[in-house]
């Protein structure tokens, strides 16, 4: 049949490139079957056979009619969509990332596909628990699949392959699907099920206000369901259909009552489909003016916008940056363009959502990785339908299929969560968004109260425009800051655990006017460290080159870089000896010793260990805001983009661990962090304290910190960089070499640092032992590159990288290595 038509010249033949969800360096080729030739198109996703047997969703990137001429292309087994799921802009940005971050553009894909459009080999298949059917309505492919799952809880794609024996089941098990049979896991069809949720309506009769008036009186002698009507009659003047749920809630009745007005068809349920994303109706939309100097600022960052793609807004915590975005959003949606609005993970809290929902109502998507997988690809294809005017979201909200944006915001840009470390691709989201910005034709704008020297620079020099904000808004006054010797109140012996006596007494009155408190603490667990006193013996992880941390809540030894956990050593086993003394403290230790000092306070700790539910993070923040906790402890997580309105005390329980860090920004975080737990303090009207704790109190940026003098820290990092060759005055290129073997990890890595330094000579630095030598059992050396800005080009440093690390993964001597690459390490 084939070739018969291909000599009456009446159809081609087609050659897919297919980019597949794998760290592989090349795309691959695959033959069109030409039952399919109408389907195929660029951005599409395909089913294809990778390897001896596994099959992959992968998305077409290029057609032609070429065969690959080093292998027999496999047929594409099948196509999945109907119109692409992912637009020439993503696929240019993809690109880019795979070339400036220098990785696979496979890794890309997975970094940048929910999971719910990937659909792999090992997705499990599962007969729906309380699914009826019957087994005559199915061909005979289905009954087979249904037979198999009657004997079998689970089956994996694989095997339904084998069971069949055909590779194309996507279509079978999208059939089944769609009849409500089968439940597929991690949700890989690109179909779900719609969510239903009942709600209520009044009967059409009671439209007439005789009527209603009527019913009130009858209503008269059953004050339960008239509260119920009286809670309809309030919630449903933006529309007459209310979720059930709701009712119940404004009324605080329970079912019963409402139940009798169905039974009595005064009111009417209807089952509605409902969009899994919470979207309340926000018609009445919130009206505010901006200040003078924000009106001011809003007019700066327009005409900047005439000049540059690129603007950095310098505004103060508080001074009402929000709102100035808020204005810039609007002008872009009624120009008919969409918005991307970035915020760091841990700040997309229901706090700004709502505050944004305010504003935007529901034509504003939320994207973060806190949502199912369902609810991330019912965004991303909202998104792809254009309905959305303004998406919210974290780092991989930069990925979403836009097709027309105006404006990007990246709040927060200082925020380090904004760089992806591991896996691989291992982007920044701000300046990813900046290069998606340039494919859009879209402009720009950085906010930060405490911008990242990178930002800042480039303001400097003009490579971006640069606004302010200097005031706070309204009444609210920037906190005192007050420094305290830890040193001092040790030496008089005014400390109490880890608190000093100002510290204690600023908790104590906060406590008594009922305010409520924050305090920071930088390490989590009890006691980072044990140490035997005999013989200087420390618990270590067996895993890894790091010393083991005290949790109490779980009585044993936690290893914070690969989760190993052992039971604590009472003995020494080096010396036998009991004297263990315990070093250091963190969260846990601090939420102990402070509740010693004041039980009668609520204390609730909020860090890595305590949020890592789904919800938790959102309940301890609810329960803080509702005031049903006084005392919030907690790590860098308390420091983002809250907004409380009765904190007036904020806590540093040791500065200098902040400061003594060992990384070269560590005096720009450290400068950022404590003026952003200071920003949470005293806003709206209440002034706020500041209490810092330190031995180094004269420390430069504590100092900087306390006159807010973020100019001073800048020129002075500035000239520290500068000298020692770091960014942003030098672009760095990290390159993390790993092995089993530490022998064979120096003779590789010593290897590659003379490759490189033969090429680059004193830009190459290392191999040098990293902070932590060893992590799940590999060995690591580090090596950077850096380049400075004027000279050789970092594309070409990147070329030549690329063809270096190619060679060597190839060269046997070098097996059982890994090398990792991370540009513009943060
Ligand atoms: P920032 O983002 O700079 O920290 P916000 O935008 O959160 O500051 O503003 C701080 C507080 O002041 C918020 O509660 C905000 O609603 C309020 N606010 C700021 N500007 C205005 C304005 N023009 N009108 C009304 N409220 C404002
Ligand atoms: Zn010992
Ligand atoms: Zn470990």
């Amino acid at each position: 049949m084939l070739e018969l038509n291909e000599e009456k010249g009446e159809l081609k033949t087609f050659f897919v490139d297919v980019i597949l969800p794998l760290a592989i360096s090349k795309t691959y080729t695959y033959r069109v079957p030409q039952s399919l030739n109408e389907q195929v198109a660029v951005g599409k996703r395909v089913v294809v056979q990778f390897g001896k047997s596994r099959i992959y969703t992968a998305i077409i990137y290029h057609i032609s009619e070429n065969p690959p001429k080093l292998y027999d292309a496999k047929y594409v087994i099948d196509v999945l969509d109907e119109s692409p799921v992912v637009n020439q802009h993503q696929l240019k940005l993809w690109e880019w990332i795979s070339a400036y971050y220098m990785c696979h553009l496979g890794e890309v894909m997975q970094a940048a596909l929910p999971s719910a459009l990937k659909l792999a080999s090992e997705t499990r298949v599962v007969l729906l628990k309380d699914a009826v059917y019957d087994k005559k309505d199915f061909n005979d492919k289905e009954f087979l699949i249904i037979d198999a799952l009657e004997i079998q809880p689970e089956l994996k794609v694989s095997d339904i392959v084998k069971l069949l024996g055909q590779k194309s089941v996507f279509r079978l098990l999208k059939s089944l699907f769609d009849k409500g049979v089968i439940h597929i896991s991690e949700e890989v069809i690109e179909r779900y099920k719609p969510k239903q949720v009942a709600y209520i309506t009044l009967h059409s009769f009671y439209t007439d206000a005789d009527n209603r008036k009527a019913l009130f009186d009858v209503l008269e002698r059953s004050p339960k369901q008239l509260d119920i009507l009286l809670a309809y009659l309030k919630l449903s003047r933006s529309s007459p259909y209310v979720a059930k749920k709701e009712i119940l809630e404004e009324s605080g009745s329970g079912n019963g009552p409402l139940k009798a007005l169905i039974d009595k068809e005064i009111f009417v349920v209807e089952n509605r489909v409902v969009s899994r994303l919470k979207e309340g109706d926000y018609e009445h939309l919130k009206e505010f003016t901006l200040s003078e100097e924000q009106e001011q600022t809003l007019g700066n960052i327009k005409a900047l916008f005439e000049e540059k793609d690129v603007v950095l807004l310098h505004g103060i915590t508080s001074s009402g940056k929000t709102q100035v975005y808020i204005r810039l959003i609007e002008e872009c949606i009624e120009s008919g363009r969409q918005v991307l609005y970035l915020l760091p993970e841990i700040a997309l809290t229901t706090q700004i959502i709502e505050r944004l929902r305010e504003y935007f109502g529901s034509k504003i998507g939320i994207y973060h990785s806190r949502l199912g997988d369902n609810e991330r690809a019912e965004v991303w294809t909202k998104v792809l339908n254009n309905e959305y005017n303004v998406v919210l979201g974290a780092r991989s909200a930069v990925f979403l299929p836009f097709t027309g944006l105006g404006l990007i915001v990246v709040d927060e840009e200082h925020e380090s969560s904004y760089k992806q470390y591991d896996p691989a691709p291992r982007y920044h989201a701000r300046d990813t968004a900046i290069y998606a910005g340039r494919l859009h034709e879209a402009k720009v704008l950085l906010g930060s109260a405490t911008p990242s020297l990178e930002s800042y620079f480039n303001s400097k020099t003009g490579k971006y425009g640069f606004a302010e904000l200097r005031q706070r808004y309204g009444e609210s006054n920037l906190p005192a800051i007050k420094v305290v010797s830890i040193a001092e109140e040790t030496s008089k012996k005014t400390i109490q655990s880890h608190f000093t006596s100002v510290l204690i007494d600023g908790i104590k009155e906060a406590l008594e006017k009922k305010e409520q408190v924050i305090l920071f603490q930088n390490r989590r667990g009890y006691t980072p460290l044990l140490i035997c006193k005999t013989c200087g013996y420390i618990p270590q992880c067996i895993h890894c080159d790091v010393s083991l941390t005290y949790h109490k809540s779980t009585g044993k030894l936690h290893c914070h870089y690969c989760g190993y956990k052992q039971d604590t050593v009472p003995v020494c086993p080096a010396c036998g000896s009991t004297h263990i003394e315990q070093k250091g403290f963190g969260t846990e230790k601090i939420e102990d010793d402070l509740q010693f000092i004041f039980p009668e306070a609520r204390i609730a700790r909020m860090d890595l260990d305590t949020t890592r539910s789904k919800n938790s993070f959102q309940r301890i923040l609810n329960d803080f805001e509702e005031r049903r906790i006084d005392v919030l402890v907690g790590t860098q997580i308390v420091a983002k983009g809250l907004d409380f309105d009765h904190v007036t005390l904020i806590g540093i329980i040791n500065a200098d661990s902040l400061l003594n860090y060992p990384d070269f920004r560590a005096f720009e975080r450290s400068f950022q962090l404590l003026s952003q737990v200071g920003g949470r303090a005293g806003r709206r009207g209440k002034p706020g304290t500041v209490i810092i704790q330190a031995y180094s109190t004269n420390h430069r940026v504590i100092q900087q910190v306390i006159e807010h003098d973020y100019e001073d820290l800048f020129r002075v990092e500035i000239a520290e960089r500068k000298s020692f060759r770091y960014p942003p005055l030098y672009r760095m290129i990290r390159i993390d070499v790993k092995h089993k073997d530490s022998h064979a990890l120096s003779a590789v890595a010593n290897r590659l640092g003379q490759e490189l330094k033969k090429a680059l000579g004193e830009r190459v630095l290392g191999p040098e032992d990293p902070l932590v030598g060893r992590i799940r059992n590999f060995f690591i050396k580090t090596l950077y590159i850096k380049v400075e800005r004027d000279g050789i080009a970092i594309s070409k440093v990147k070329e030549f990288l690329r063809g270096l690390l190619l060679n060597f993964e190839a060269d046997k001597h070098n097996k059982g290595t890994l090398i990792q690459v991370d540009v513009d390490p943060y």
